[in-house]
C-alpha cells in the first residue's frame, strides 16, 4: 500500500503526509516514518514553527506518486508511513529533546528512516542524537543561511535553534570532516564566527561558492567526501531564498532557488541517508503556502534517495 486515492483522502478528511497510511507506533515492515515536532520554544525571534506539520501534511496530500525528474515512483518504491506528531509540551525544551530523542529512536529500532518535519531548528538535536546512538558519527549535509553554531550567548542559554550544530560537533554526532554546510550568508558577530567548524574539519559552502561552483558539481563532490558513510540531513528553509520561502522566522536575501534547493536534495541520491529534517517552516508568515509546498517536495526528494538506494 502506498498512498490513499485522493478521492478517497478527500472522504476521509483526515491528511497524513502524502495521503501516506498511519502508523502510530509500530513501525515494523515501514521503510520511511515521516513525524512532524510541533515545537518552537527555540526561536529566538519570530514564532510560529510548531504550525508547519499541519500545514506541510495539507499540502502534501495534492502529490503524486512519481518523481518525472528522478524517473522514479518514489512513494510506490518506499514503504512509508506518517507517525504523527511527537507529543511535545510547548514550555519545557529538555523534555522535547528527550520525547523526540525517544520517538526517533524508536522509527530507528523498527529499520526505518525518521523524515521530521520542524519545529524550529532546536528539533534536530535530538534527531541526530537518535541517528548517532544509531549508526556512530554521521556525515551532515546541513542547508541553511546561518551556522547554526551559537553558544550561550546572547540569550544566556546554550539550546536554542541557533545552536543545534555546535552541539552536534561536541557531542561528536558529526565525524570529522563530515560536516557540510550549504546556503551559508547570514551576518556573523565576528570573523570567528565560523572557527567552531573549521576546528572540526567542517565544510561550509556560501552562496557565493555555490554560485560560482553550482549546485550539481558540489553535490557529486560531496558524495564523493561521504562515500559510504550515514549521512543525516538537516534542512532549514532559511537556506532558501525568502521570495522562494518567505514562510520562516528568520528570512535572508540572496539564498538558495527553490529550484536549486530541490536539485541539492536530489543530489544526495546514491548516499545511504539515514535521516532528514526540514524545519522553519513558518506558516503565519507564508503566501499562498509556497514554504510548505517546498517543504514537502524537499521531502518528496528525500523519499527520492530512498528509493534509489
Ligand atoms: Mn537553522
Amino acid at each position: 500500500m502506498s498512498q490513499t486515492a485522493a478521492f478517497d483522502s478527500i472522504r476521509s478528511g483526515l491528511i497524513p503526509f502524502f495521503r501516506l497510511p498511519q502508523a502510530e507506533s509500530d513501525f515494523e515492515g515501514f521503510r520511511a516514518v515521516l513525524l512532524g515536532v510541533p515545537w518552537d520554544g527555540g526561536t529566538a525571534h519570530q514564532p510560529g514553527a510548531r504550525f508547519a506539520p499541519v500545514h506541510v501534511r495539507r499540502v502534501s496530500a495534492t502529490m503524486q506518486s512519481y518523481n518525472p525528474l528522478a524517473r522514479a515512483d518514489v512513494l510506490r518504491k518506499v514503504a512509508a508511513a506518517d507517525g504523527g506528531n511527537v507529543p511535545v509540551s510547548p514550555f519545557n525544551p529538555g523534555l522535547m529533546r528527550e520525547v523526540t530523542e525517544t520517538a526517533i529512536g524508536q522509527v530507528l529500532a523498527a529499520g526505518a528512516v525518521p523524515l521530521v518535519v520542524g519545529g524550529d531548528h532546536s528539533v534536530a538535536l535530538p534527531c541526530l542524537r537518535a541517528a548517532a546512538r544509531k549508526h556512530g558519527p554521521l556525515a551532515v549535509v546541513h542547508v541553511d543561511a546561518h551556522l547554526d553554531t551559537s553558544g550561550r550567548e546572547p540569550w544566556g542559554d546554550p539550546y536554542h535553534h541557533g545552536t543545534p550544530v555546535r552541539h552536534a560537533l561536541e557531542e561528536g554526532l558529526i565525524e570529522r570532516g563530515q560536516l557540510f554546510q550549504l546556503g551559508i550568508r547570514a551576518s556573523w558577530a565576528d570573523a570567528n564566527e565560523s572557527a567552531l567548524v573549521t576546528k572540526h574539519a567542517g565544510h561550509i559552502y556560501t552562496m557565493e561558492d555555490i554560485a560560482v561552483d553550482g549546485v550539481a558539481a558540489l553535490m557529486t563532490h560531496i558524495r564523493h567526501e561521504v562515500g559510504k558513510r550515514p549521512v543525516y540531513l538537516t534542512f532549514d528553509v532559511s537556506g532558501v531564498d525568502p521570495a522562494f520561502a518567505p514562510g520562516t522566522g528568520t528570512p535572508i536575501p540572496g539564498g538558495l532557488s527553490s529550484r536549486e534547493a530541490l536539485e541539492l536534495v536530489r543530489g544526495l541520491r546514491g548516499l545511504r541517508m539515514v535521516g532528514a529534517d526540514v524545519v522553519e517552516v513558518l506558516p503565519a508568515l507564508d503566501h499562498a503556502d509556497l514554504t510548505s509546498h517546498l517543504a514537502a517536495h524537499v521531502l518528496f526528494e528525500a523519499l527520492g534517495a530512498l528509493a534509489a538506494q
